[in-house]
């Protein structure tokens, strides 16, 4: 039975990420914007497993939140067979140990019951979800709330993950590969020559069918038809077409453009770089590089480069002859002897965790050699920072190609022709350090691809804050979205009381 007060009290959102920082920071992100958006109304939980809730808290440190703001509530990850106890995040494994944690996602009987209990403790009035939990649209039927599934890549990759999925179950994808490409979409009457994509490019989990049983993706998908809506962490004015494409075919339910998210409230970033200013020694030493000058080069949460590409790309660098700013998450690497010498305050070898935003919104900053991590494209399209792009996993060649042929902001490092590439890191050639000192001084050089790059990726950064300012199209629907939430709940409790 509803109490006649329910209306007054606080719309309690849980969100639920993946094991993944890069899953968890924008789900962090989202919990952020909606409880800043109606302090007084809502109440946003991260709901993680126990050794992720410390990912959580550092994310809202550097977003400034308030604690009380953002709750973290934890839930024991299930005990995995070759996996020591604590390692529950993507981020922080080997590639062996990530394989782990990936299947034990899917495992419905070991995270399912350990999730579904803290969630039903903490009663909500919403949940919203990662696709991988594929049984989420049915625990919040069983509560009688909306689930809203929370995509963390945009959307250009995930229709064309969809489109090539579906060539593939109808049995046409080898069809559709011709002299070892596949299309992918470009939307009508948008000009252009069409964008190929080589098999070999492909996110592995296409690739080898028997990898993910193929009845992981049918779950996702019939998870994701049963949900209330969706969120995405995009925002119009960088994937429109693709955008409006995707709404429309997954209709019906809402679409929610939110992005991008790592953008803080009413503008809150400028002061957060205040705040961090001086005390990493990444944005001290940008603070003695002139403007525009410095090419910072960093990987991601998940990329393991080997020792040999390491010293290929350390060598490339120095013969560049281009200020740098490198994040390499190994602290147990050591560049080539001498090198630290010879390039001298030119270059900064950063082993850890950087602050990745704060580093690209820095005026010494010129260009961002990117994976193509949907977060890192995001950040570097918000700061306004030209990309060199070097690929390596997932749907890391895909979005590529929307940052290099559709929105031209940068370029390829490693260019067409020069050799393979491969989502399989033994069938991918080394990129040699000559290829990376020949991309990198071509893109830094005054007037170059970088300056040409420059001026697109600062008017998408322009709009990229307008979305997120109030009345901008990604504010909007964020509001949209939280109307929904509450109306869902009146309508619950009007039919409650009615009962
Ligand atoms: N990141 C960071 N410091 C680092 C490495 C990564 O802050 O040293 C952050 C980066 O800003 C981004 C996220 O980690 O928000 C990486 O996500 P992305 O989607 O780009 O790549 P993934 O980790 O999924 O490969």
């Amino acid at each position: 039975m509803a109490s006649p007060d329910q209306g007054n009290k606080k719309l309690r959102i849980l969100l639920i990420p993946f094991f993944a920082t890069s899953h968890i920071g924008p789900f962090t992100d989202l919990a952020v914007h909606l409880a800043a958006a109606r302090p007084d109304a809502i109440e946003a939980t991260v709901v993680v497993s126990t050794a992720n809730a410390s990912v959580v808290r550092s994310v809202l440190a550097r977003r400034h939140a308030d604690n009380k703001a953002v709750r973290v509530a934890t839930y024991p990850f299930p005990a995995v067979d070759g996996l020591p106890p604590g390692v529950e995040n993507l981020s922080t494994v080997t590639a062996a140990d990530a394989w782990r944690i990936t299947v034990a996602t899917f495992d419905e009987a070991q995270v399912r019951p350990r999730q579904e209990s803290l969630v039903r403790e903490l009663s909500p009035d919403a949940i919203i979800t990662d696709m991988h939990f594929v049984w989420n649209a049915a625990v919040a039927a069983d509560l009688g709330v909306p689930c809203v599934t929370f995509q963390v890549i945009g959307v250009f990759a995930t229709k064309a993950i969809t489109d090539l999925q579906s060539s593939s179950r109808a049995g046409l994808l080898r069809d559709t590969i011709t002299g070892g490409a596949v299309a992918l979409p470009r939307l009508e009457g948008e000009g252009g020559p069409e964008i190929l994509i080589p098999e070999t490019e492909l996110p592995e989990f296409m690739r080898s069918q028997e990898i993910l049983d193929t009845s992981v993706m049918d779950r996702i998908t019939s998870n994701a038809a049963r949900c209330f809506g969706r969120a995405v962490n995009t925002f119009l004015d960088l994937e429109r077409g693709y955008c409006e494409a995707f709404a429309t075919s997954l209709k019906p339910g809402p679409t929610y453009f939110v992005g991008p998210l790592a953008l803080s409230p009413a503008g809150g970033r400028a002061e957060a770089a205040e705040k961090v200013g001086g005390s990493s020694p990444c944005i001290d030493w940008l603070g003695r590089m002139p403007s525009r000058s410095v090419l910072f080069l960093c990987f991601g949460s998940l990329t393991h480069f080997t020792d040999a590409q390491l010293v290929e790309l350390a060598l490339g660098l120095e013969d560049s002859g281009k200020p740098f700013l490198w994040v390499v998450r190994d602290d147990t690497w050591v560049p080539p002897k001498g090198w630290v010498e010879r390039v001298g305050e030119r270059g900064m070898l950063f082993k850890g965790w950087a602050p990745q935003t704060e580093i690209l919104e820095h005026p010494a900053v010129g260009a961002f050699v990117t994976h193509c991590g949907w977060n890192s494209v995001l950040e570097t399209v918000s700061a306004g920072v030209p990309v060199l792009t070097w690929p390596m996993d997932f749907e890391q060649f895909i979005i590529e190609r929307l940052l290099t042929e559709v929105l031209a902001i940068g370029e390829r490092l490693f260019p067409e022709g020069a050799g393979v590439r491969s989502t399989r890191r033994e069938e991918h050639d080394l990129v040699s350090a000559d290829v990376v000192a020949r991309a990198v001084a071509r893109f830094m050089e005054p007037g170059g691809g970088g300056d040409v790059a420059r001026g697109r990726v600062k008017e998408l950064s322009a709009r990229a804050r307008g979305a997120m300012a109030e009345g901008g199209a990604s504010h909007n629907d964020l509001k949209r979205l939280i109307d929904d939430l509450m109306q869902a709940r009146t309508e619950r409790s009007r039919s409650k009381l009615m009962a």
